[in-house]
Formats: structure tokens, C-alpha cells, sequence
């Protein structure tokens, strides 16, 4: 099963991904993004899929 994978290392906090899938992605206090959902289905799959090319700092991926 597809899953998002977020390097914290990369991840700055600008939320991108969270205003692009609100339902899927979150920012943490931490500053750090956490995803709130598995990827179920083609549609979330595909807006996982946006959200990593959004991301400034290539901070997602998708991983099988
Ligand atoms: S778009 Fe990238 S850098 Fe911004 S919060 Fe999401 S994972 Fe972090």
C-alpha cells in the first residue's frame, strides 16, 4: 500500500501541504508536518501525489 513519507529534515513547516489536503497532512507545534491519514484509494493517492510536487523543499514522497 502507497504511503506518504516525510523527511523532517527537510520539512520547514510552510504548510503547503496542509492547504493543499487539509485531511491529510498537518503541521505539527513542532513545526514539522504529520500525516493525520493512510492513503486510501486512487483520488487520496492522487492528491498525495500533488502534494509532494508542491512542497518547497521536496520534503515528500510517495513510497510502495
Ligand atoms: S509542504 Fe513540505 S515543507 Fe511545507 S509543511 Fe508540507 S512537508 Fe513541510
Amino acid at each position: 500500500m502507497t504511503r506518504v513519507r516525510v523527511d523532517a529534515e527537510r520539512c520547514v513547516g510552510s504548510g503547503s501541504c496542509e492547504a493543499l489536503a487539509p485531511d491529510m497532512f498537518e503541521v505539527g507545534d513542532d513545526g514539522i508536518v504529520e500525516i493525520l491519514q493512510p492513503l486510501d484509494g486512487a483520488a487520496a493517492r492522487a492528491l498525495a501525489a500533488d502534494a509532494v510536487q508542491v512542497c518547497p523543499t521536496r520534503a515528500l514522497s510517495l513510497v510502495d
